[in-house]
């Protein structure tokens, strides 16, 4: 019985093993990803098979150097255009639908504000109905392709059964959001917390493809981070580690949503930074360099803070890299003060250990892509 059991484990393992490594390194031949990944020719060619049955992977070419001389090297990679998925991304101010390959190329996407009178159903109807529209305006060959939907949603959730229990700023009791989306649009449904899936999606689809020590943070409204420990999310008690917007940071401060006080979201969330000098979302640079001294001096010193946090979990955890994500980090001005402040108090810092997140400018809706993807490929 157990041997059974084991030998659907070491399968799923194996199988794991070949994605991931296409997903890395590929296309490569089936002989030179045995040797990589330590497998033996018979058992990759066999998993490859499966796979290309399942047209998850494909053959796209041959090595020139092989051609006509006994055995040909056929390249294997993944195809990206096998399966597209409908990727939601819903944050506090801005949701997002888009309709996407595996690599996150986007057919069509449409972004609305996050509309939070009405009721939670209501509103994952509302994206259902676009993300219907969006569909019915796709060839029948695309269509048939659309496999799942994706959901990156703020706050804690229970993967399993694809609940949020509570999406800050949007809704505060636990919302069905995989039930209502599968009854809606007919097709399996992933929900992960938006970081987490950011966080994914640069580990298959970003700069995780070379790096397996990373700390990524999202300055959206507020601030979210996860940290990942030799090519694994580092997820801590109930998915609750690296809580970075509820480090404390000031004596007797702010009073803060998680019921802490004085926590680093009291002084860097956008409600924070409205306080000091109100500016239109991605306008937040030119709000800084317009405000009058005494309030760039608030924004300094607020930034001052972030980068002590930062420097902080760098000293924790020595991470290869700290990504920064968001679209707050997204303006060239404030990402390059955050990293300055970082520099400034860490001086053996190297030049490239901060740096953007190359997978995305202000669009989120990469991360629910990254999610699914991490589903097939796990
Ligand atoms: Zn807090």
């Amino acid at each position: 019985m157990s041997t059974g059991i084991n030998m659907t484990q070491v399968k799923r393992r194996n199988r794991s093993l070949v994605l991931k490594y296409l997903n890395r390194v590929g296309p490569v031949s089936r002989k030179d990803m045995a040797d990589a990944v330590g497998l033996t020719s018979a058992s990759v060619t066999n998993i490859c098979n499966e796979l290309i049955s399942e047209g998850l992977i494909q053959e796209v070419g041959v090595d020139d150097e092989t051609k006509g001389v006994g055995r040909r090297k056929v390249f294997i990679d993944i195809d990206y255009d096998s399966r597209y998925v409908i990727a939601f991304n819903i944050e506090a101010d801005l949701s997002t639908v888009a309709l996407c390959n595996l690599a996150g190329d986007v057919v069509q996407k449409k972004t609305v504000e996050t509309d939070k009178s009405l009721s939670p159903e209501d509103f994952l109807k509302k994206l259902s109905s676009i993300a219907k529209k969006i569909v019915s305006g796709q060839s029948d060959y695309l269509k048939s392709k659309i496999s799942a939907v994706s959901v990156g949603i703020v706050g804690p959730i229970d993967k399993a059964t694809g609940v949020s229990w509570h999406a800050y700023g949007i809704w505060e009791n636990a919302v069905e959001v995989k039930d209502i989306l599968e009854k809606a649009l007919k097709l399996p449904c992933y929900v992960e917390n938006n970081v987490n899936a950011i966080t994914k999606a640069t580990m298959l689809l970003g700069i995780g493809r070379k790096y397996d020590n990373l700390h990524i943070i999202k300055w959206g409204p507020g601030v979210g981070s996860t940290i990942v420990i030799n090519g694994e999310i580092y997820e801590g008690i109930n998915g609750r580690a690296a809580e970075l917007g509820h480090v404390i940071i000031e004596k007797d401060g702010l009073r803060c949503s998680c019921g802490k006080r004085g926590c680093l979201e009291t002084r860097v969330s956008i409600n924070a930074l409205n306080k000091i000098a109100p500016f239109e979302k991605q306008d937040f640079y030119k709000a800084y360099i317009n405000s009058k001294a005494e309030k760039r001096k608030a924004f300094d010193d607020a930034i001052d803070i972030f980068a002590r946090s930062i420097v902080n979990t760098i000293t924790l955890f020595a991470p290869e890299h700290v990504i920064l994500s968001g679209y707050l980090f997204m303006e060239d001005g404030i990402r390059k003060r955050v990293i300055e402040t970082c520099e400034k108090y860490a001086k053996t810092l190297e030049k490239s250990t901060i740096i953007p997140n190359n997978i995305m400018s202000c669009e989120d809706y990469i991360g629910p892509v990254g999610a699914y993807l991490y589903e097939i490929i796990k």
